[in-house]
C-alpha cells in the first residue's frame, strides 16, 4: 500500500509535471487512435511498449486478451470487453484495433487444467470457454502434446489469430474493415527480449516489427 501512494505522489511530481500540458488539454474529452485489447497481466503494460502517451490508447485488458464473440443485441451480452470494443468503433471512432498477447501467459496456459481445478475458479473457467475454439486449433496441429513449451508458444499466436477473427463477427466492425476504414493488428510481446512481432495475416505468421 505504501508503494503504491509514493508512487501516486512521484506521479503527481514528476511525471505529471512533465505532461502538464497534455493533461490540461484532455481534460474535457478523449480521442484515442487506438483501442488495445490486451492481457490483464502485470507484465504486458501497454503504454509502456507501445510509447503511448494519455490519449493515444482506448485499453481493455482481460484474462488471455480474448474477444468474446458478437451478440444480437437481444442476446443481452454483458461482456466488458465486448461493450468496450462497441464503445470504441461507434463513440470514439478509433482506427486501429490492436490484439496483444504475450510470451508464458497464464491464462493460454489455463485452458489446457483439468475440471478440478478450474471449478475452483467458476467465472475464470466460464471466461476461458470463449478460448475453446484455440484449444481446438492447437491440438489439431499439437496432437501429440508432449512439448509443452511449444504447446503454449502455439497457442498464445492462435489465440491472436482467432481473436482477430472474433472482431470480425462484430458487423460494425467488419463493415469498416471490408472498407479499409480501419486497421486490426495482431501483436505477439515476448516479455524477457521486449520484442514485438506483429501478425502478417497473408504470410499467416508474426514477424517482428521494424
Ligand atoms: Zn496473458
Amino acid at each position: 500500500m505504501k508503494g503504491l501512494v509514493a508512487g501516486l505522489v512521484k506521479f503527481r511530481m514528476h511525471d505529471y509535471e512533465e505532461h502538464k500540458n497534455l493533461f490540461c488539454r484532455l481534460k474535457r474529452r478523449q480521442e484515442p487512435h487506438t483501442l488495445f485489447i490486451g492481457c490483464s497481466d502485470s507484465r504486458v503494460v501497454p503504454e509502456l511498449i507501445t510509447k503511448s502517451l494519455p490519449g493515444e490508447l482506448f485499453v481493455v485488458r482481460n484474462i488471455a486478451n480474448i474477444v468474446p464473440k458478437y451478440k444480437e443485441p437481444h442476446e443481452h451480452d454483458t461482456s466488458a470487453t465486448s461493450a468496450a470494443i462497441e464503445y470504441a468503433i461507434k463513440v470514439l471512432k478509433v482506427k486501429n484495433i490492436v490484439i496483444c498477447g504475450h510470451s508464458n501467459c497464464g491464462g493460454c496456459h489455463s485452458i489446457y487444467l483439468p475440471d478440478e481445478i478450474l471449478n475452483t475458479m467458476p467465472a475464470t473457467k466460464k471466461w476461458l470457454e470463449l478460448a475453446e475454439n484455440v484449444k481446438t486449433r492447437v491440438l489439431e496441429q499439437l496432437p501429440q502434446q508432449d512439448d509443452l513449451e511449444m504447446r503454449e508458444w502455439l497457442t498464445e499466436q492462435v489465440n491472436i489469430v482467432e481473436q482477430f477473427r472474433h472482431l470480425l463477427t462484430y458487423p460494425f466492425i467488419l463493415e469498416k474493415y471490408n472498407n479499409n476504414e480501419i486497421n486490426i493488428i495482431g501483436m505477439y510481446f515476448t516479455i524477457e527480449t521486449g520484442e514485438v512481432f506483429i501478425y502478417d495475416s497473408a504470410k499467416g505468421a508474426f514477424e517482428l516489427a521494424n
